[in-house]
């Protein structure tokens, strides 16, 4: 695809979705949409951003010399993600096993999160926030009576909770539980494990370690401490980031991971989930009450949670709007 005199890329004609030519498709920006299902990928990379695509088209590295073209042989290796991964949760409806009975919380949640994006759901508190977050982690406490939770097509809700983790879910609870007689050390390295399906190595899993701690301001001796156990809130959020920078997940819930943090604490944090969105095109599902975490981890969509449901969408701005008027006007309608 010939942009300009000074931008060409190469990218396979086929598109990873179907039979469909792409070169008979448009431009956007620097993607080609397929003209037939409207998937776009990424001239630079191959990496599709819309479906119903999900797995990269092949791009060849471009030199021009004058008015020559020269197109490598082979295709570019991928760095990176070369799979685009989809979180899908369809009219999901969730029950919590109260002292009196069964008590319905959630009450039919629809929400895609895709690789690199990063959506904020906003809402007062009770509402079933941590719900949502529970449910699709898979707490047992909580039951889901319909709908359904997949990740790129993959049945979330008949997995077990380590077989989410694998699949590449990964939440960050509002409140960390203690793990007495567990070493962060220990239990950072044990999850690593679980979730690759083999040890780290050593000497780079070191590195590693001590350079996200580093990146996140934690002191070396955190490492040897039991997990959560005594820590104050901004050290259970950060050792929450922690693992979320080593494990890799594909899709990060974080629950309230602002809560509790001063501004400077907000700030490490919130650089820590940037970085790892950053390694590896992560999807977020942001859960927060207040707005100012946005500031430091932008959101591309923005939910407004009411009563065990989302009520509004929009981007950015409705942050802005719910700063300015909080949630009283959805309070109102539900
Ligand atoms: P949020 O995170 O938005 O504050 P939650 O999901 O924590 O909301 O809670 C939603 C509702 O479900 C609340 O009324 C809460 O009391 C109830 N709830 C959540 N978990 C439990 C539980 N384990 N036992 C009893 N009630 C619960
Ligand atoms: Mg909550």
């Amino acid at each position: 695809m010939r942009l300009s005199d000074r931008e060409v890329y190469a990218i396979d004609d086929i598109c990873s979705h179907g039979a469909v030519s792409l070169s008979e498709g448009d431009v956007v920006g620097c993607e080609l949409e397929c003209w037939m299902h409207g998937s776009r990928f990424n001239l630079r990379t191959g990496v599709p951003s819309c479906p119903p695509a999900t797995t990269r088209v092949p791009v060849y590295a471009v030199r021009l010399v004058g008015d020559t073209v020269y197109v490598t042989a082979t295709p570019t290796p991928c760095r990176g993600a070369s799979r685009m991964t989809v979180l899908e949760i369809r009219d999901l409806q969730v029950s919590v096993a109260t002292e009196e009975g069964a008590k319905e919380i959630l009450r039919g949640v629809d929400l895609t999160v895709r690789s690199g994006e990063t959506h904020a759901i906003m809402g007062p508190n009770g509402s079933g926030k941590s719900t949502l977050a529970y449910s699709v982690a898979g707490h047992p406490k909580y039951l889901v009576t319909g709908g359904s939770v997949t990740l790129d097509g993959q049945d979330v809700l008949a997995m077990s909770v380590d077989e989410r983790a694998r699949a590449g879910l990964f939440l960050a609870m509002q409140y960390p539980v203690e793990v007495p007689g567990v070493t962060v050390s220990n239990f950072l390295r044990t999850a690593k494990s679980a979730i690759d399906g083999q040890a780290p190595k050593l000497r780079t899993w070191v590195k590693d370690v001590r350079a996200a701690m580093d990146a996140l301001k934690m002191d070396p001796t955190f490492a040897e401490r039991n997990v959560n156990e005594g820590f104050s809130g901004g050290e259970k959020k950060r050792h929450e980031v922690l693992q979320l920078e080593l494990l890799r997940p594909k899709i990060a819930l974080l629950d309230e991971t602002d809560s509790g943090l001063d501004v400077d604490a907000l700030r490490v944090v919130s650089e820590g989930v940037n970085r790892a969105k950053a390694a590896n095109d992560m999807g977020i599902l942001l859960i927060t009450h207040y707005t100012r975490i946005l500031r430091y981890i932008e959101p591309d969509y923005v939910h407004v949670f009411v009563d065990g449901r989302i009520v509004q969408q929009g981007g950015p701005e409705l942050a802005d709007e719910l700063e300015a008027n909080g949630y009283d006007r959805y309070l109102a309608q539900a």
